[in-house]
């Protein structure tokens, strides 16, 4: 028995890349499994690592840029035939992520929507978002059952709104799961306009691996990470996108959305965790910036283990301590 992470992509954003898939990440505790984030290509890369679909406990969702919730409908629809027992439907699989925002934020003279798509609910939250993939899916669902022997679509998902952790002058952490084997704990971080953005630690018997999501360096990001055995972090090449035709102004927003190549170092460092495993690269593309160049630069400031992420990098987490 022992904890094992399992990188299932580490490209950032929506545009589809060569090598890379989407970012994506599992945790399996005692068998179980756990994904945090499902960008492109999760569900064949979850297929690809050997994990079970009826294993697969629960989703957390960090934010819903469409490049970590893109194949959320495959990750929950195409495993549905398997998530059947003995005794009738598997529990169903949850799916955590943000609240509806507030407000829809406003744009800027440079930055603005033109459209505002779907204006009686232009903010969606993550139950907003399964209860609109399951209608969109309805024929299949409301079909399939009548050609083959499927469980009951009414217990394939629940969706679970996490609060805002700090909104209101409240923690800035929010445990969101705690049961024998694992507890999950929630931070906001700083991604932009993407508000509400999260972050997230799991700590088992085995330690603790924490996931950044998309985010500045943030306090509450590395308060959460302390003394974590691994902090999977993002990490962006400011100045290579700006010396491939990034203007000043995009630039300005994506040091509002990202943390650096130059600041993650001392992210880990800060946090005191024991090593820092890089994921969610941008740029994506595998062939514009070698992973020993990310792990070499990413590095610096840190006292710990730098590790370039790469798809389907595994690390195991002992119980014995061996
Ligand atoms: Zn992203």
């Amino acid at each position: 028995m022992a904890t094992e992470l399992v990188l299932l992509g580490t490209a950032a954003a929506p545009f589809p890349v060569p090598g890379r898939a989407g970012i994506s990440s599992a945790l399996v505790v005692d068998g179980r499994v756990f994904v945090v984030d499902c960008g492109r290509g999760s569900p064949s890369r979850f297929a690809d690592a050997g994990l079970d679909f009826a294993r697969l406990e629960a989703v957390f969702v960090t934010h819903l840029h469409a490049d970590h919730i893109g194949d959320l409908p495959g990750m929950i629809l195409y495993p549905w035939g398997v998530r059947t027992g003995a005794d009738g439907p598997l529990p169903p699989l949850r799916v955590y992520g943000p609240s509806r925002p507030g407000e829809l934020p406003e744009g800027d003279a440079i930055f603005h929507r033109e459209t505002t798509i779907h204006p009686e609910r232009p903010a969606p939250g993550t139950a907003d978002l399964v209860d609109a993939i399951l209608a969109g899916y309805a024929y299949h669902l409301n079909v399939m059952p009548l050609d083959c022997y499927m469980p009951d679509a009414g217990a394939l998902v629940r969706a679970v709104d996490i609060a805002v952790p700090g909104a209101a002058g409240g923690s800035a952490q929010a445990t969101v799961l705690d049961d024998a084997a694992v507890r999950v704990t929630a931070v906001a971080v700083t991604h932009g306009r993407a508000v509400p953005a999260l972050g997230y630690r799991f700590d088992t018997a085995d330690g603790s691996v924490v996931f950044s999501g998309d985010t500045t360096v943030n306090d509450d990001l590395i308060a959460l990470a302390s003394g974590a055995d691994v902090l999977v972090h993002q990490v962006a090449d400011l100045g290579y996108l700006g010396r491939h035709g990034t203007d000043a102004a995009e630039l300005e927003r994506m040091r509002a959305l990202h943390t650096d190549v130059t600041e993650v170092g001392g992210v880990a460092e800060r946090a005191g965790v024991g090593e820092l495993i890089l994921t969610h690269y941008l740029p994506a593309d595998p062939a514009a910036i070698p992973e020993q160049e990310w792990q070499r630069r990413a590095g610096q400031g840190f006292s710990g283990a730098t590790t370039a992420g790469r798809d389907g990098l595994r690390r195991t987490l002992s119980r014995s301590g061996s």
